[in-house]
């Protein structure tokens, strides 16, 4: 297969932890059979640094041009990077939601993976750590609460606010539908979570998933409601496959479950829009106080190239082949420093990508 990759290495430690993804990428490439041309995008600050602006219009065109788009992360220290004294509209940040805005992303991606391996870093109970988990939260990204109309208004003496809570039937249609696509790689099994006691657009959502799901006989969906789904994720993570909900739910629910996996340098993350395009990054920022050091985790970066094989291009063996060769570097004990723990050995993050390439 042929395939077009936009490449956005960003700041801080992206430039170091993209590389990595890359070589990993050019050595499943040719263990399989494959030809990958790789086109370099400049956004947030290192666009600033040259442009004067996060994200050009050429730019977000040749992203638009590309298969796919993979990309570290950008911006840098908010008190001593010059970047944020420019206006918020300028800012490294402004750039990547400029980028999600001008490719329609409304799906985002994020799985959250209990490694048996790093089992340790994980806060929960032992017993419910030992259990291990593996989920998929997709979030809607471009709808709800945080894209109403809003106000702040003083009636009758008083300042009264309002977020208003906006979900149309095609909204829910097209994150639906991506969500049973990726279950249907998966386990087959979508929770969607709502809040269809007390509100309206989250009946709707429910109604909605549930027409979607009989185009899914394969797939088994249960509804849970958002309160629920917060404890369970505690509770019992292992129960999930594939976590369906709208954009605010997921905000928190995402946070949650990364959290529990307790490692910020292995959390993956894909936006999608309804082509097969995506753009996929690591979760973390651009951890600018490790930046130049060659100490940073790029396993992310890596698995969320993994991530783009299996969802933009359909290649799931070669994606499978990079998630097992991540796993059996872990199984022989080798970290870097923020998954460090006694009795493993420390390395750096160009021996972690090579490490992960001669697996491959
Ligand atoms: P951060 O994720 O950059 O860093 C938080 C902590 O995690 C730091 O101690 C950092 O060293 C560590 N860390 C993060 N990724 C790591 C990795 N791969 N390996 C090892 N350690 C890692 O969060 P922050 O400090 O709040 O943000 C720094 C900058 O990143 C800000 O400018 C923020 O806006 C930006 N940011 C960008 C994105 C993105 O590009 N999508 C996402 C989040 C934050």
């Amino acid at each position: 297969m042929d395939m077009n990759i936009g490449v956005i290495k960003g700041d801080g430690i992206g430039p170091e932890i993209v590389d990595e993804a890359m070589k990993v990428l050019d050595k499943t490439a040719e263990v399989y059979g494959h030809q990958i041309e790789y086109t370099q995008l400049l956004m947030g600050g290192a666009s600033i640094d040259v442009n004067g602006v996060p994200l050009t219009e050429e730019t977000l065109e040749q992203a638009k041009k590309s298969d796919a788009v993979l990309m570290g992360s950008i911006g840098g220290d908010a008190k001593t990077s010059p970047w944020y004294r420019l206006e918020p509209s300028k800012r490294p940040e402004a750039g990547l939601l400029q980028l999600r805005k001008g490719l329609n992303l409304f799906a985002n991606l994020r799985p959250a993976v209990l490694y048996s391996e790093l089992k340790g870093a994980c806060p929960l109970k032992e017993e419910i750590a030992e259990q291990g988990f593996d989920m998929m939260i997709m979030r809607e990204l471009t709808g709800g609460l945080y894209f109403g109309k809003r106000s702040t208004e003083e009636e009758d003496g008083v300042l009264v606010a309002r977020d208003e809570l906006t979900y149309s039937e095609t909204e829910i249609r097209r994150i639906a539908k991506r969500g049973f696509d990726i279950a249907m790689k998966r386990w087959k099994k979508v929770t969607s979570v709502d809040k269809a006691n007390v509100l309206d657009s989250s009946r709707l959502w429910r109604k909605i998933v549930e027409e979607v799901a009989k185009e899914y006989p394969e797939v088994t969906l249960e509804h849970m409601l958002v309160d629920n789904a917060a404890m369970q994720l505690v509770k019992d993570p292992a129960q999930f496959d594939v976590i369906l909900t709208e954009n605010m739910f997921g905000d928190i629910l995402s946070d949650e479950a990364s959290m529990v996996t307790g490692s910020i340098g292995m959390l993956a993350s894909a936006s999608l829009n309804d082509t097969k395009f995506g753009l996929y990054e690591p979760s973390g920022g651009s951890a600018s106080d490790i930046a130049g050091k060659g100490i940073a985790n790029p396993i992310a970066t890596i698995l969320s190239a993994a991530m783009m094989l299996r969802y933009s291009f359909d290649l799931d063996q070669e994606a499978d082949a990079i998630e097992a060769a991540v796993e059996k570097v872990l199984e022989e004990g080798y970290r870097t420093i923020d998954i460090m723990s006694e009795g493993m050995t420390q390395i750096g993050t160009k021996e972690m990508g090579e490490r992960i390439c001669s697996y491959i």
